[in-house]
């Protein structure tokens, strides 16, 4: 008697965190906006969401405005991300970041294993992991990009290429710290290109992410585990991506740096 009523009790909590999967809407600024032009975006942002928090919302600024950006966000749901940081904690490595450092001036988020990372900066998978190591260490959220480029969607290794690229960013990556990580499927050809996936594409390589994790993990981390989609997400493609059952939220780019168009894309959530 009393072993079912566990069992019933695991199994109902489980459900409560299937159905509780909270949508996230994150914005990556890039290289755009001096400091002023940060705190016009987000306060914009902040007066357009009032008190709706139907969904987590996200605003990674550029290195130098996410201290002013900060100070506009206290007080509100919008939390703070960084776009970038090093794995080693300090020393000799101009030009680098720590997680402490973003930590210090109030971010909980950083981006992780962006495609101009890995294309333009030669950003390997094995980097890529060591900063997500260090990132959890350090308390940091990861939002961690993969995805595949047009050649590789064309010679049908889609799948492939993301199995891989997960495996070896998550390698060592505990189930406990696998909770502060947010996966972004961001296909490469689909970003600041105007082509979107479709629903469907989008859906399916989702739903493929979320048996990887389940393979590696448990059921209770794929469940669990927050998927994003990335590019060009926009007002009027948001929706149908959203509505989509593994589809998790948005990382956005060209469309988060006007706040009426980042707001929209909220607001179809
Ligand atoms: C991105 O940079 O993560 C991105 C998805 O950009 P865009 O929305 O412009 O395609």
């Amino acid at each position: 008697m009393f072993v079912n009523l566990v069992m019933e009790f695991r199994k109902f909590n489980f459900n409560l965190e299937v159905k509780m999967r909270k949508k996230v809407i994150a914005g990556n600024w890039k290289m755009n906006n001096d400091i002023n032009e940060s705190q016009n975006l987000v306060s914009g942002i902040i007066n357009g969401l009032g008190n709706d928090d139907k969904c987590d919302v996200i605003v990674c600024p550029p290195f130098t405005s996410l201290n002013d950006v900060n100070s506009l966000i206290k007080e509100t749901q919008v939390k703070l991300g960084a776009q970038n940081m090093y794995f080693e904690e300090s020393g000799a490595y101009t030009g680098e970041i720590s997680a402490n450092m973003l930590k210090a001036v109030g971010c909980e988020y950083v981006i992780l294993g962006h495609s101009e990372r890995r294309t333009i900066f030669n950003e390997i998978d094995e980097t890529i992991n060591k900063k997500i190591i260090k990132a959890t260490e350090s308390v940091l959220k990861v939002i961690f990009c993969i995805g595949e480029t047009l050649s590789q969607r064309e010679k049908g290794t889609t799948n492939d290429v993301v199995r891989l690229q997960l495996i070896k960013g998550l390698q060592d990556v505990s189930e406990v710290d696998l909770k502060n990580i947010i996966i972004a499927y961001e296909p490469v050809w689909a970003i600041g290109t105007g082509k979107t996936a479709t629903p469907e594409q989008a859906q399916d390589v989702h739903s493929f992410i979320r048996n990887l994790i389940k393979e590696n993990y448990s059921s209770e981390a794929a469940e669990g585990i927050i998927i994003q989609y990335g590019g060009s997400v926009n007002p009027d493609n948001a929706a149908e991506l959203l509505s989509q059952k593994d589809i998790d939220g948005a990382l956005v780019g060209g469309a988060c740096l006007k706040a009426d168009s980042f707001l929209s894309i909220i607001a179809s959530v």
